[in-house]
């Protein structure tokens, strides 16, 4: 059986006071029975770490470089994660793909460098609108995969945790249906069953992203390859833990 795992993925909001009160708030209502995750700003982290410490909340970035240190003004290196005490980061959202330029090929090098420092990367893939239109939804997320793996032994493999997410979904309020993430959430395990075997396949955990909510959460995790969600607005909001708890 695998444990379900919810991440909020607060992206660009909230200083840190904001975010330790609202972090505070919302991991006194999040009950132990699935793996919760807080993916905060960069300047959040520490004040959000203290803020949940003693919960059933643990704490993730929401991206990283793939370099130990270096010449590499403004970003943040693994190290410097888990040296604050994160466990997680998100790596390969569609939001730094498309806006900061991010290709499989660095998700990969971000990828092998997480896990390299004892992190445990969210790894994210998904199509976008066209793609599906096009019929290609599947070919591109096996891809995606593919690319994001390559190079990482199988006992590495296991703990990552791959976040299906639609494009067209994130942000959107229009959610997948729950045989639409499921039939691509099933199409990653099958690719990883095909990289590594079944064994790890039927270990590894799939979160499906987009415009999940309160009211629907339930149903998308119910499907047999969704093990939990990666949520963004939603994860903002006071009844979070509706999700969470779920
Ligand atoms: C996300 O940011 O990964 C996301 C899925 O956002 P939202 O839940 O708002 O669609």
């Amino acid at each position: 059986m695998r444990k379900k795992i919810i991440a909020g993925n607060w992206k660009m909001n909230k200083t840190a006071a904001e975010a330790a009160a609202f972090a505070k708030e919302m991991a006194d209502k999040v009950s132990g029975n699935n793996d919760v995750v807080f993916c905060v700003p960069f300047t959040s982290l520490a004040a959000v770490l203290d803020a949940v410490s003693g919960t059933n909340v643990a704490v993730g970035a929401q991206n990283m470089h793939f370099e130990e240190s270096g010449a590499y003004t403004g970003e943040i290196s693994a190290a410097m994660l888990t040296g604050l005490g994160v466990k997680y980061v998100i790596i390969g959202h569609s939001e730094r793909r498309a806006y900061f330029g991010e290709t499989d090929c660095i998700v990969n090098k971000k990828t092998k460098a997480a896990l390299a420092a004892g992190l445990i990367p969210i790894v994210c893939v998904g199509e976008t609108l066209v793609q599906r239109e096009l019929g290609v939804t599947i070919e591109h997320v096996r891809m995606q995969v593919k690319g994001a793996f390559d190079g990482i032994s199988a006992d590495a493999a296991k703990g990552i945790v791959i976040a299906y997410e639609p494009i067209w979904a994130i942000g959107t309020g229009v959610t997948a249906t729950a045989a639409q993430a499921e039939e691509a959430c099933k199409a990653v395990r099958g690719v990883i069953a095909e990289l590594y075997g079944n064994n790890i396949a039927d270990t590894i955990r799939i979160q499906y992203g987009g415009s999940v909510t309160a009211d629907n959460a339930a149903e998308l995790f119910e499907q047999p390859n969704i093990d939990g969600g990666l949520v963004g607005g939603a994860s903002l909001k006071s009844d979070f833990d509706k999700i969470t708890n779920y």
